[in-house]
């Protein structure tokens, strides 16, 4: 359902609850075709597919490459990118073990690698290892329960013997960051445009922000929104998160390093991560919660942030500011009735795109009012007296432009 919390479930459950709400705004879904060619011109892209009744052709004012990592979307457009070669293997399995209570629970670090096993006395058990012998020449050649098993069992130092898998996967710490996000009318988002190896389990996350950042930039373009930062600004404020993200997993894999010469480098952050303002520092840039959209000198610190929870009184509800409704448009927060008047006369030329929204703040704020964009990031803050309807036109000139009045 639309609405629903999507934190914890599984990315199975997830891509169904999205497609059960994008069929309910319409969209189509084609199963079972396969994109096998993309070209585009000034006027529109245009897909060639492979299905079910044979190839056919699908013609689009732009097109989303959220292919995943080997993206023929990204291929075809020749957007090129920055990438970091492998120095490990991984390997992952889904199984039975034989003896459950004998196998190293957890993560385990030896000479060789880790083993990171979640033993399940009840059913299948994941078994991964990551093996820092060295990246496999042939790394596309599917996994066997016989190279899984014998691969945890040398990086474990013993035999672990294991059956049944119903789940076999390699993948390595490769990473990868496109220059550009767009490339005229085609967009990459998620794995397409970025991948790194998978510690911390931050690519879902990373690839489903791209999709809100993206989401309503395209659709307020195809409203006739005439700025042309509505879809160059995609890129300025997704590949930094992106980066970032690659940036941490080589550094956590430097941390993972077997052997007694990082042993003390992995005491030392052992020790760090107790003080509450590190761990805190580390989980708020795992989950992203601490990204600042680039802006211009001078502006409030909590512009360019994500929407903190502040507890609000709207029509006489309280409410979350994070549970208000989300209409898919830009919001309007005013706070103080002294000041909203001027400012929703500053956002008048954009009521077409922005919902005004009075309000009440529960506790004291550094602000009055606030431009919240439907991804969550606000746009702008303005405080107290000072806040002013000039510099809010002048944001939203910047993010969506004017309309030319229908004659
Ligand atoms: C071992 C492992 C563990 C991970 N653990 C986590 C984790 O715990 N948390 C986390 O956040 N992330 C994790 N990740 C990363 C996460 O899985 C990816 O970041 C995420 O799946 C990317 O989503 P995506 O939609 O961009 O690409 P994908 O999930 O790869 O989806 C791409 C889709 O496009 C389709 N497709 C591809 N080519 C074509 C074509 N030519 N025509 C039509 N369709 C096409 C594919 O069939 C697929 O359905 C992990 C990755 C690995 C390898």
């Amino acid at each position: 359902m639309e609405g629903e919390p999507i934190v914890g479930r599984s990315q199975g459950d997830l891509e169904r609850l999205f497609e059960r709400v994008a069929l309910q705004h319409g969209a189509t879904v084609l199963r079972g075709h396969r994109v096998v060619a993309l070209e585009q011109d000034e006027e529109e892209a245009t897909l060639t597919l492979d299905g079910p009744d044979g190839p056919s052709r699908l013609r689009a004012d732009y097109v989303v490459g959220a292919d995943g990592a080997r993206s023929l979307v990204r291929e075809q457009t020749g957007i090129t990118y920055e990438e970091h070669l492998p120095r490990t293997q991984a390997v992952l399995g889904l199984v039975d073990l034989d003896d459950p209570y004998a196998a190293p629970p957890g993560w385990t670090v030896t000479e060789r690698g880790w083993t990171v096993i979640g033993p399940n006395p009840h059913g299948p058990s994941r078994v991964a290892a990551f093996d820092f012998a060295g990246p496999r020449p042939d790394r596309h050649t599917p996994l066997t329960l016989t190279e899984l098993q014998a691969t945890v069992s040398r990086i474990a130092g013993r035999d672990i013997p294991m059956r049944n898998a119903r789940f076999l996967d390699r993948f390595s710490d490769y990473s990868r960051l496109v220059h550009t996000y767009r490339s005229g009318r085609v967009l990459l988002a998620g794995d397409a445009a970025h991948v790194h190896f998978p510690v911390g389990g931050q690519g879902l996350n990373l690839g489903l922000q791209d999709a809100v950042n993206l989401a309503w930039r395209l659709a307020h373009h195809l409203q006739g929104w005439p700025s042309a930062n509505l879809l160059d600004d995609y890129t300025v404020e997704r590949r930094p998160p992106a980066a970032r993200t690659i940036d941490n997993t080589r550094a956590q894999l430097a941390l993972m390093t077997p052997g007694a010469a990082h042993d003390p480098l992995r005491a030392l952050f052992t020790d760090l991560l107790r003080n509450p303002a590190v761990s805190r520092q580390l989980g708020d840039m795992i989950s992203d919660q601490d990204v600042r959209l680039p802006g211009s000198p001078g502006q409030s610190p909590w512009t360019g942030a994500f929407l903190p929870n502040i507890p609000l009184l709207v029509d006489g509800r309280r409410i979350g500011a994070v549970n208000l409704p989300r209409s898919g448009r830009i919001q309007l927060l005013l706070l103080d009735p002294a000041t909203a008047a001027d400012l929703e006369k500053a956002a008048a030329p954009w009521q077409k795109a922005v919902d005004v929204v009075h309000a009440e703040a529960e506790i004291p704020l550094p602000f009055t009012a606030l431009l919240l964009r439907p991804d969550g990031y606000l746009a702008w803050t303005g405080d107290g007296p000072a806040a002013d309807g000039r510099e809010l036109e002048r944001v939203l000139d910047s993010l969506l432009g004017r309309r030319v009045p229908a004659p």
